[in-house]
């Protein structure tokens, strides 16, 4: 079993007379940033010069500074940038300036996991991530509540440094919904595998393939929306709630005889393990990260055409029409969206 962690297992005091830099003003960013400075934290925020979230960081209450200037200052620095380009600005505008005993922290594995950023011996790196998006992580944190999270010691130079992450993970509301220890390296491929193979890689084209032949059988569109992706959301919640029993509770004793009758058949269990594992062993031996980090370098013309031609699928056109007409359209917070 993990070991986890609460409020009474952190020491929100150790971050005393620590300064910490938020590099990036996104989802993330912005969450940790303005709740460690309600927790009374000593905090800046490192921001490209010219970046449109400078005015937004001011508003809020925060100091801005250059990327450079904030690693320089701090003595905690979270990288909150986009993954793929978290270690060109770790190379060219932290590395620069750090000092023995400084810590270097992420919110993902990734960069660590497969070497992009190699942190100097002497000083600490800890993973502090938040199981959800930044905005529930400011929302949360704003209703005295939290977003649990996953704590991770990469490298311990001051001996300190569990006692900082768990203090810093204090600071953003984590150890109130509770904190659970990991690595690094676990972290990076379980997120991997999670979203490749089952949230989003196999959630994906699971609604797109029940979606195609519910249409190329000539039902309607917003029929096969419906009932292959919009309720969606309303079986995951309920799983999300109470298990697949209560989820199945909820739904007819057909709905459930169906379930067990066709699921299989639709994704024989012993193969998709099979392909699961191919998968699992691609993250395992880099050549997963290789391939990103390479479409990265090489302009993303895969990535940009897959994301143009899934903008032109069928579900998501009709989807968005369906969506425009739904009392929840204005409702700009995600996860209470058609509660
Ligand atoms: P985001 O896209 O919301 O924000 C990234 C920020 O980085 C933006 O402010 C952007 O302007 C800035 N940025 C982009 N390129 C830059 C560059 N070259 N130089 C300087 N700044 C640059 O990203 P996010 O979702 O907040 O993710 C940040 C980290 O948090 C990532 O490591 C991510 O894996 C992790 N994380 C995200 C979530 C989530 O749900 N969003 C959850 C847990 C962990
Ligand atoms: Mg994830």
């Amino acid at each position: 079993m993990a070991k986890m962690y609460y409020e009474q297992d952190c020491d929100l005091s150790k971050l005393d007379g620590k300064k910490i830099a938020i590099i990036g003003y996104g989802s993330q960013g912005h969450a940790h940033a303005l709740n460690l400075k309600d927790s009374g934290c000593d905090v800046c925020v490192g921001l490209r010069a010219g970046s449109k979230h400078a005015a937004e960081a001011e508003g809020h209450g925060l100091t801005v500074k250059t990327i450079d200037e904030a690693a320089e200052w701090a003595d905690i620095i979270m990288i909150l940038v986009n993954d793929e380009v978290a270690a060109q600005v770790y190379k060219e505008h932290i590395a620069p300036h750090l000092e023995a005993g400084n810590a270097v922290a992420f919110a993902h594995g990734f960069n660590i996991r497969y070497k992009q950023v190699v942190v100097p011996e002497d000083c600490d790196v800890f993973m502090a991530a938040p199981k959800g998006p930044g905005h529930t992580v400011r929302s949360q944190f704003v209703n005295g509540r939290g977003v649990p999270c996953l704590v991770a010691v990469e490298q311990d130079a001051t001996g300190q440094c569990k006692d900082v992450a768990l203090a810093y993970i204090a600071g953003i509301g984590g150890a109130r919904a509770g904190i659970m220890e990991t690595t690094m390296h676990d972290e990076t491929e379980t997120d991997l595998f999670g979203e490749q193979c089952v949230l989003m890689g196999g959630l994906v084209e699971l609604m797109k393939c029940g979606f195609e032949v519910l249409t190329e059988a000539g039902y309607e569109p917003e029929n096969a929306y419906f009932e292959c992706i919009h309720e969606m959301k309303l079986i995951v919640d309920l799983i999300n709630k109470g298990g697949i029993a209560a989820m199945n509770y909820s739904c007819s004793d057909t709905a459930e005889y169906g379930e067990y009758v066709s699921g299989p058949r639709v994704l024989p269990h012993e193969e998709t393990k099979a392909r699961m594992r191919a998968v699992l062993s691609d993250i395992q031996d880099g050549s997963f990260a290789g391939r990103w980090i390479a479409e990265n370098k090489n302009g993303r013309t895969f990535f940009n055409s897959k994301h143009e031609q899934l903008a032109q699928h069928p579900a998501e056109v009709v989807g968005k029409q369906l969506r425009e007409s739904m009392l929840w359209k204005n409702d700009t917070d995600l996860d209470t969206a058609s509660n």
